[in-house]
């Protein structure tokens, strides 16, 4: 059978290549033991290229090292939301010199889940960083728990600048404001649990030139591997889930998501 003749099915099993994991900590110490073997695993899944967004500026040494030593890596700096806390007085000029070697700044955003830091606080530490993107002309990457639609109204103020909401999983009406401001839409493996209908729903009416395949890993662990550590490998069946739901050929998505991460992220020019 024909790839263009197989069922939609069949069609997601086939390998693909020359994919881009555009979100995945690979300098998390959760790979500190086998962090070569993963790397093995991920180029024999097709992973080409991985960005990897800090989250502490605790561990942003750790994240340098990890890009210098393994080639095909991409450091993003900037801080998550939930550590902001680990700032210290110097933070906004390590940044602004870090940035410097950095394809995107990231990950940033807001977060509403209990125990998160204060919301003013957060407001602030992610305006900050907003402006920092827009004055050195770098894309961003996002952080949106239980916040997405302040999210949106903080772009608002925020026109020009360019970027994806990581791990997306809002309505088709908060995809097309995203979309609108020039954002691309971070989808992993919460996208292949079968339960995730509304999400599912959603994405199969998303145009795949404003998507970008991701794993998050080590954590959202995609469906079929329960109670693991995620790894960059897995990026395949993300492309695969891509492919089922919107009855395109998983070769195709690959390539067009790849190529939504080198334009973002001008991966071609990076070091
Ligand atoms: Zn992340």
């Amino acid at each position: 059978m024909s790839p263009l003749t197989a069922g939609a099915e069949n069609v997601a099993k086939l390998p693909v290549h020359g994919l881009i994991d555009s979100h995945c900590h690979l300098d998390d110490a959760a790979f500190d033991d086998d962090r070569d073997a993963v790397l093995r695993r991920a180029e024999t899944a097709g992973v080409c290229k991985i960005v990897v967004p800090a989250y502490t500026p605790k561990h942003w040494g750790r994240l340098k090292e990890t890009c210098r030593h393994h080639p095909g890596l991409y450091p993003a700096y900037g801080v998550h939301p939930l550590y902001l806390n680990d700032r210290d007085g110097a933070w906004e000029a390590t940044l602004a010199a870090l940035l410097t070697q950095s394809v995107a700044l990231g990950e940033i955003g807001l977060d509403a889940s209990d125990g998160a830091p204060d919301a003013a606080h957060q407001r602030a530490g992610f305006a900050t960083q907003l402006a920092m993107a827009r004055q050195l002309g770098l894309p961003v990457i996002l952080h949106a728990r239980q916040s997405l639609e302040e999210v949106i109204l903080t772009l608002r103020r925020f026109l020009g600048l360019r970027g994806v909401l990581h791990s997306f999983s809002g309505s088709l009406v908060q995809a097309q404001r995203l979309m609108d401001m020039g954002f691309l839409l971070g989808l992993g493996g919460a996208l292949t649990h079968p339960r995730a209908q509304r999400l599912r729903a959603t994405v199969a009416n998303l145009p795949v030139e404003s998507l970008l395949a991701e794993t998050d890993a080590p954590w959202q662990t995609p469906h079929g591997h329960p109670g693991t550590r995620n790894e960059p490998a897995y990026l395949s069946e993300i492309i695969a889930s891509l492919a089922q739901l919107r009855h395109t050929p998983a070769q195709e998505i690959a390539r067009i998501t790849a190529q939504n991460a080198l334009t973002l992220f001008h991966l071609q020019d990076a070091p």
